[in-house]
């Protein structure tokens, strides 16, 4: 993949609004000058989006970029390395019920910095975190700490990067299983095989996602 210079960035909250402002500017040009306009219009009335992604919210994992989908097309909840919470779990139900969406992705990616702050806090205790980062660390930190226990226990010698590497994937899997248990009606249609949830994992490096086997 080629690295491309970075342009430069606006500094200052204002020239960042500016930005937005040229960009949204940009981009309702783009809609007016294609068809793209006519779609936008089909999607005013209702959407109907195929699959549901829960992602990180990591600027280097933008949803419909990576899987190359257009608007209406993904029904997309980004939250601090793909957690599931309360609030998640609500806005699955809601797409599964109100469009009919029958795949639920869970996608986490590499260098994951909400897995990297669970992994700096179990081996730094004393690190503080706000409440509300913490109870998102909260949330990561079963895969961790069993990946650490069981690296302690049987003696192996796992680095720090290796073990942000083996959380990933089994944060992925954790939140695959919460979504699978974690709510009545969830549970009930990937019983019945009404509803797939799978996991997979975006690599940043080369921009490949892969989906977890069962
Ligand atoms: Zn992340």
């Amino acid at each position: 993949m080629n690295s491309k210079p970075l342009l430069p960035r606006p500094i200052t909250g204002e020239e960042a609004l500016r930005w937005l402002k040229k960009g949204n500017q940009r981009y309702v040009k783009n809609l007016l000058e294609s068809d793209k306009l006519e779609n936008n219009l089909n999607l005013v009335e209702e959407q109907d989006p195929f699959a549901i992604i829960l992602g990180c919210s990591d600027a280097r994992v933008p949803v419909e970029i990576i899987f190359d989908q257009g608007l209406g097309d993904l029904f997309v909840i980004r939250v601090a390395g793909n957690i599931v919470a309360p609030s998640q779990i609500g806005s699955i139900e809601f797409a599964v019920e109100k469009f009919g969406t029958r795949l639920v992705v869970v996608l986490g990616h590499s260098n994951c910095g909400a897995v990297t702050a669970c992994v700096d806090a179990l081996i730094n205790p004393e690190k503080y975190y706000t409440p509300n980062l913490q109870s998102i660390v909260d949330r990561i930190r079963p895969s961790v700490y069993n990946l650490h226990e069981l690296a302690t226990a049987t003696g192996v010698d796992i680095d720090a990067q290796e073990l942000v590497d083996r959380s990933i994937s089994a944060n992925v899997r954790m939140s695959v299983s919460q979504l699978k248990h974690g709510s009545r009606l969830l549970e009930d249609m990937y019983r019945s095989g009404e509803l797939l949830i799978v996991g997979a994992e975006y690599d940043i490096t080369t921009g490949v996602v892969e989906f977890l086997e069962d």
